[in-house]
């Protein structure tokens, strides 16, 4: 089963007209032809279902206008089986464990957060019940790591894969979204510090979301000649965000994102290996 372990719903408030997106926003919505969150939803069903990819987790986030919470999200990942759910948490939270239950009866599959707008240290020692509960779940945490463009605001240094370390010791699976890398060459760059965290920790993963070969092509090249951080590696797109492989406006995002990882010359097992991560292979 091919999963994209890391894409957005738009929050079913969001209203274009009242919101004031960045430019790479705006792309987004161009790209998708959506002004809400019907046209919005519609269309991502729509290309999922018409996809290579069999299925994509919703990241929710709590308290942000653009994204989907984890109530919205759970309730779609349950109408649309294409769906798995990809919970919020605030680690810091004092009913952490409750919280925790209620999305792993919603079937959540994996937990991400952004540690920047959560500002959320990892090493805060307040985070370390949540990651027993992980444990005890076996539910991989999903952290942005490097800069983040999109929901901007919180301290970037959050963001530095290094912080997930003692995650990390406590027997946590942790995927670091795009892999610590810049975006932009002016800024700073953790993805050395992920290739080495990954050859280090046997569950320490990363997801390929938003490295666009345009932007980010020295470092796939980099992970292509490298077979050991090879191993590593999940797919994942990042939705609504496109690869620029195909300017057609109407284009399915998932099978760009697919054929672009498939046509550098990345193996199968980037596609597959998320199934067994976040322990899908019995519903297989
Ligand atoms: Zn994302």
């Amino acid at each position: 089963m091919i999963i994209d372990i890391h894409s957005h719903m738009i929050n079913q408030n969001f209203d274009i007209n009242t919101f004031k997106h960045n430019f790479t926003t705006k792309m987004f919505f161009l790209r998708l032809q959506t002004k809400n969150y019907e046209q919005y939803y519609a269309k991502m069903s729509c290309q999922i279902e018409e996809s290579k990819v069999d299925k994509a987790v919703i990241c929710a986030l709590e308290g942000a206008l653009t994204c989907s919470n984890n109530e919205q999200s759970a309730k779609i990942c349950e109408e649309n089986k294409n769906f798995l759910f990809g919970a919020n948490l605030n680690p810091y939270d004092d009913d952490i464990e409750n919280k925790f239950k209620k999305v792993i009866d919603d079937n959540a599959v994996l937990i991400k957060i952004l540690p920047s707008f959560q500002n959320i240290d990892l090493t805060d020692k307040r985070c370390y019940k949540f990651y027993e509960l992980l444990k005890e779940y076996n539910i991989p945490l999903l952290v942005h790591t490097g800069i983040e463009h999109t929901i901007k605001g919180g301290n970037q240094e959050f963001n530095n894969p290094l912080r997930v370390e003692n995650a990390l010791k406590t027997g946590v699976k942790v995927i670091c979204a795009h892999l610590g890398a810049k975006l932009n060459f002016w800024e700073k760059d953790y993805f050395e510090l992920w290739c080495n965290l990954a050859r280090k920790y046997e569950n320490l993963y990363g997801d390929l979301s938003a490295m666009i070969w345009f932007y980010r092509k020295d470092y796939l090249k980099k992970l292509l000649k490298d077979k050991e951080l090879c191993q590593k590696l999940l797919f994942g797109s990042d939705y609504p965000c496109y690869p620029y492989i195909n300017l057609k406006k109407d284009a399915n995002i998932f099978d760009d994102w697919y054929d672009m990882f498939k046509n550098l010359g990345f193996d199968e097992s980037i596609f597959l290996r998320a199934q067994t991560i976040l322990r899908l292979n019995k519903s297989a």
